[in-house]
Parts: C-alpha cells; sequence; structure tokens
C-alpha cells in the first residue's frame, strides 16, 4: 500500500520540542512534515522562562530569530526581583535576586553566552519556532491527529487522522519523532521505560488581565510567591502570581489536594483566589481562562525505539520550577535534528542516532529531580515564618508577627528566613543547571582527560573544551571589526574544527577528512593575523589546547574531540574521530 504522505522526517507535536525540531531539520535541509491536532499553536503562555541555552539555539537558526524572540520577550532586567509576600498589596517577606540579575551572577551571565536570558511566554516562542519552520520549508498539517504507526526495515508508516474530515491518512517517512507532550501517545505505543510518578500535585492555573502595576512597578519581576495558609498544599511549594505580560496580564497558580477531585475554576473561584492572592478585596479581573493541572515527577529513561524517537514533555514530565520545561525540549531538538540530517544525507550511519538517548536521558532525570526538588525547598521558608502546614490564620499572623520581636528567638527567626529564601537560588538562579549539560556518548571521543568540575555545578557554569561539553563562549574579532561568539563560528548544521598557529596540518586534515567522508567541515583558524583574532585573550583562557592543538565542534557547539597539540598524523587522527562519532 502507497502513503498518502511521503517525507523524511514526521515530528508529531507543535510545541517548542516539535516547532524547535522541524525548524532546525528544514534549516538543515532535510523534508520535514509537523503535525498538531489541534487547529491552533499554544493558546495558553506556559513556558516563559528562556535561558541562555534555549537563546543560544535561537540565534543558531539565525540571527532574525534570536531578534524576534528578543523583541517579543520582557528582558532579563525586569524578571529578577523574586518576592515573597503575604499578598501583592500585602507586607513583603523577602526577596532575592533571580535569573542572572543579581551583580555576581549577571556578571557569570554575560561571561557564558552571547545570548541574553528572558522570559518569553510559549505564546510567543511557539509561533516563532513553527514560522521558522515553515518558511524554511517544512511542512506542516494543523487539525491533524497522530493514531499509530508502525516500523520495519525502512521506514515508518504512521496512520493520523484529519480531524476536518474524520478521515485516516497515512504518512511515510524514514523516521518518527514523537514530540506530543506530558501524554505522549508516541512513547505509550513506543512502550519506552518510564522511571517516577505522574499526578504528584495538583494546581490551577487563573490567567487574567489586570492593571497590578501599583504593586509591582518598584520590584519588577517575573514571579510573586504569596504565602497564605493553604499554600503550601500541593501545586509548586506556595501561591504564585506570576506576570505574562508587563504589568497587566497575569497567571496564578494555586494548589489543591491532589486526593481530591480537581476543583472546577469558575469565574467565582478565579476571582477569589486572584483577590486574595493579590491582597485586594476589590479586585476586578477580567478572566482570560483557567485550568487544572497535575505536578509530574517522571521521566523517559530511554528515548528511541528504533527508528522513532521521543522529546520534550514526552520524555520528560515535571513542574515548571526551575523553568526548564520548554528550554530543555527545544535543547532534545537541537540534539537530534542534526544527527537526523546527516543519517538521512548519507554522511553518518544509523548509530549515530543512538547517541541521542544516550545523551539526553540522563538529562531528562537530572531536570525532573531537579525541578520536583525544588518545590521541597520552600519547605525552609514556611518553617522560618512558622507556618506548619495548619490553616489556622490567627495563629500563622502570630508565627509571622514574632519574627519582629527583640529576642534571640526573633534575631534567630529572621536569620532562618533569610538563609530559606536564599537557598531558593538552587531554583531561581542555577545557572549550572541551565548551562552545564555534558554528554558521554558515542558521538564523542575522548582525549583522556577528566572533565572539570566546580564546587557547585547546579548553581555555576563551568566553561571548558572537554569532549561532550559545549564549547565555551568568547568573543573573537575578524579584521574588518566584527565581533563573533565562538558560538557564531560553529554551528549551523556543520561540523567546525577550531584550531590556531601552527595548526596548519589540521586544516589540510579536515580538507581530507571532508572529502573522504563526504561532510562538509569547516575549518576556523584563531591567532595574530588569522580569520579571526583574540584581542581579549578569553579564548587563550577558555581552549584548554596549545596553539596548533585543535577542537572538533559537533552542529550542536558540543566538542565532539579535541587534540592538546600537533599531532603525528592529523589526517588519520581527525578521519578517525569523525568515522568514530559519525558512526562509520
Ligand atoms: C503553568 C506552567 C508554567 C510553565 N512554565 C515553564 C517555564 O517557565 N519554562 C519552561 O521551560 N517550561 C515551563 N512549563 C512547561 C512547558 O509548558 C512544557 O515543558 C513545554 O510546553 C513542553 O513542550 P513540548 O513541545 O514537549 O510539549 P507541548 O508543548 O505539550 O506540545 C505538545 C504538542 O503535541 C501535540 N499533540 C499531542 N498529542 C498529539 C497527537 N496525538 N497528535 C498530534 N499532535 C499531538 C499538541 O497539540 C502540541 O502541539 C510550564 C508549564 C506550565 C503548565
Amino acid at each position: 500500500m502507497t502513503a498518502d504522505i511521503t517525507t523524511d522526517v514526521l515530528v508529531i507535536g507543535t510545541g517548542p520540542a516539535g516547532s524547535a525540531t522541524a525548524a532546525l531539520l528544514a534549516s538543515y535541509g532535510v523534508d520535514v512534515l509537523v503535525i498538531n491536532r489541534y487547529r491552533w499553536l499554544a493558546n495558553t503562555p506556559r513556558a516563559h522562562i528562556t535561558n541562555q541555552r534555549t537563546m543560544e539555539v535561537l540565534r543558531d537558526l539565525g540571527p532574525e530569530v534570536e531578534a524576534e524572540a528578543m523583541l517579543h520577550a520582557t528582558h532579563q532586567d525586569l524578571m529578577g526581583n523574586n518576592v515573597f509576600c503575604e499578598s501583592l498589596a500585602g507586607e513583603e517577606l523577602g526577596r532575592m535576586q533571580s535569573w542572572g540579575t543579581a551583580p555576581e551572577s549577571k556578571a557569570r551571565h554575560l561571561r557564558a553566552s552571547p545570548c541574553e536570558m528572558n522570559d518569553l511566554p510559549q505564546t510567543f516562542m511557539e509561533p516563532i519556532l513553527f514560522t521558522t519552520a515553515c518558511r524554511r520549508g517544512a511542512q506542516s498539517r494543523m487539525s491533524t491527529e497522530y493514531v499509530s504507526h508502525v516500523q520495519d526495515a525502512d521506514g515508518v508508516t504512521t496512520t493520523c487522522r484529519d480531524r476536518l474530515t474524520g478521515r485516516d491518512l497515512t504518512v511515510r517517512s524514514k523516521y518518527l519523532v514523537g514530540a506530543d507532550g506530558g501524554n505522549s501517545l508516541v512513547a505509550e505505543h513506543l512502550g519506552l521505560p518510564f522511571e517516577g510518578k505522574m499526578g504528584v500535585g495538583g494546581s490551577m492555573n487563573i490567567l487574567f488581565r489586570a492593571d497590578l502595576s501599583k504593586y509591582v512597578a518598584h520590584r519588577p519581576s517575573v514571579l510573586y510567591w504569596v504565602m497564605q495558609p493553604g499554600a503550601d498544599v500541593g501545586g509548586i511549594g506556595m501561591g504564585l502570581v506570576r506576570m505574562v505580560r508587563p504589568w497587566n496580564e497575569w497567571l496564578i497558580v494555586w494548589g489543591y489536594d491532589i486526593t481530591q477531585p480537581a476543583p472546577v475554576v469558575d469565574a467565582a473561584l478565579a476571582t477569589q483566589v486572584a483577590r486574595q492572592l493579590v491582597g485586594d478585596p476589590e479586585l476586578e479581573i477580567e478572566l482570560l481562562g483557567a485550568n487544572t493541572w497535575t505536578v509530574n515527577n517522571c521521566f523517559a529513561t530511554h528515548m528511541q525505539s528504533g527508528r522513532a524517537f521521543i522529546m520534550g514533555d514526552a520524555a520528560h514530565r515535571h513542574p515548571p520550577s526551575n523553568g526548564l520545561g520548554s528550554n530543555t525540549s527545544i535543547q532534545d531538538g537541537f540534539n537530534l535534528a542534526w544527527k537526523l540530517a546527516a543519517v538521512i544525507k548519507g554522511q553518518a550511519t544509523p548509530k549515530l542516532l543512538d547517541s541521542y538517548s544516550a545523551e539526553r536521558a540522563p538529562i531528562a532525570r537530572q531536570i525532573v529531580t531537579r525541578a520536583n526538588q525544588s518545590i521541597g525547598e520552600f519547605g525552609p521558608i514556611f518553617e522560618a515564618l512558622g507556618m506548619d502546614g495548619g490553616v489556622d490564620h490567627d495563629k500563622i499572623q502570630r508565627n509571622m508577627a514574632a519574627r519582629c520581636d527583640a529576642t534571640p528567638a526573633a534575631e534567630a527567626q529572621r536569620e532562618a528566613l533569610r538563609k530559606a529564601i536564599a537557598f531558593k537560588k538552587y531554583e531561581f538562579d542555577a545557572h549550572g543547571v541551565e548551562m552545564n549539560q555534558r554528554y558521554s556518548s558515542s558521538a564523542v571521543v575522548s582525549d583522556g582527560t577528566k572533565a572539570p568540575v566546580n564546587d557547585d555545578m547546579e548553581l555555576y557554569y563551568q566553561p571548558t573544551t572537554h569532549p561532550g561539553a559545549r564549547l565555551p563562549h568568547v568573543w573573537l574579532y575578524d579584521r574588518q571589526g566584527g565581533k563573533h561568539s565562538t558560538l557564531d563560528l560553529t554551528g549551523k548544521g556543520r561540523f567546525t574544527l577550531l584550531t590556531g598557529i601552527g595548526g596548519e596540518g589540521w586544516t589540510k586534515a579536515a580538507e581530507a577528512a571532508s572529502k573522504a567522508l563526504n561532510l562538509p567541515l569547516q575549518v576556523v583558524k584563531i591567532g595574530p593575523r588569522c580569520e579571526v583574532e583574540d584581542h581579549l585573550g578569553d579564548w587563550a583562557r577558555a581552549r584548554d589546547i596549545s596553539d596548533a592543538g585543535c577542537i572538533l565542534v559537533r552542529p550542536d557547539h558540543h566538542v565532539a574531540w579535541r587534540s592538546a597539540g600537533m599531532t603525528a598524523d592529523p589526517e588519520a587522527d581527525l578521519t578517525r574521530v569523525l568515522r568514530s562519532v559519525l558512526g562509520h
């Protein structure tokens, strides 16, 4: 039977994972079809924190994609006053500078990446990625639902339902990508192994318009955490008033007891919760939407079966704490897309695809664990304030007020609260979690050294060119005065070899290897009077190799291999490494 549609890659889902993957594949010249069971892209703002690594993926898609994101984003300087309060109108209990806005953290952000962390609601991110995919020739089909698939030696035949006509259609593809979200049918059909539990907490979202500037103008932030009786029940650890658009569109997140049926969030309940958290009994809101959802703690320990892959929430299901969901989803796509392209173009063997799960499943485990741990780490704040899980409002008020006394106990309480709030940096300023992803797989060739680590790899980014790590960003300069990040000189679907003066042997080796393997491989030589110069000396400090050494960078900016210096037979060495990475 011939299929209705034939394509190289069928992507199920137009969320951040699916749209990013389609955009990347189309940019690499791969024939891709992306489908969505609904008629619309994200219609609620959901994901918003967009970290530097994700922005690097957008920058790799093109400066216009990064610029479009920044055009719609709330910039970092308006993100950082993470406020803990009784209500927006009520007493402020403490604050932490978050998302790279504390001076020391800001410096680390500036050093780490050419891109800026920002707040970009999913309602903006998805259209940017999806239209990039479409502009670059991806085929797309809305109102088209994945139903089932079968694999054989040569490809995958997928049955989809056209929801406009109710008719089934078949798609024949070389590969299938399940980016179909937290209730992934693709993952279920593949029978992939998962660890953890779904539905560990209940949460409700209330999306509304109201001008709240008077409560926030003096302390702009993305998140305002509200401590009230019941705030520690279910949900994400506390009541939350989240800025969607400054300062008149908001999302309230409030928990409910998961052992009870989910509440019906009607206009009356939504208004009551909004008034209670804002602390204004007269507040009028324009309710835009409300829904309930559950907190999950679940991840796939393997993300591939034959010619089919899962990514995004299909593989990692966790609460929004740390803002990792859409970021990790897009980064999954950046890992898989170049590998699919290399195999489809005949540059690599399918063995390369095995490295996807080997590299991304450990990340899924790490981020799901971190996001759930962050919920528990609100506990010390409740304890310090004397909120013991009860709903006795007067008792809680007395315990909170006790911290203002001139007694040793009150001083200890104040200190405990300060410490508990500062400890939330593991949720709101965990730069290492965002930037330290390192891979170990067949697509990385060890140089026999040990990867450097710092005191706290969750909090602090550790730059290194160790194989498997993301290439460190530093600024380099061309001879016309142009400024380029090391990440600008690499990526874009190609392998790149970085070398310096005395590394001419690598240039020749790259030409030969490129010809032998039919693989585009660009060489960038860095040094005085070379095509790019290291005026600041930052590259010399970051590269961990000598001038005549080399660093082989994969299309996703991760280091595939490095050589500390020139070797006796660079051509043989480079060809051997590339053959190994590409699965030959
Ligand atoms: C309140 C809230 C706040 C959040 N905040 C953040 C944050 O700050 N930062 C962050 O990074 N993440 C955040 N997240 C998480 C984020 O929304 C998800 O991690 C992200 O959307 C996952 O992207 P995805 O593409 O994997 O899946 P989804 O966005 O769920 O997309 C799945 C896609 O698959 C489609 N689909 C599903 N089934 C089928 C089918 N059978 N056939 C065809 N199509 C199908 C859907 O229509 C959709 O297009 C938040 C989530 C919530 C609920």
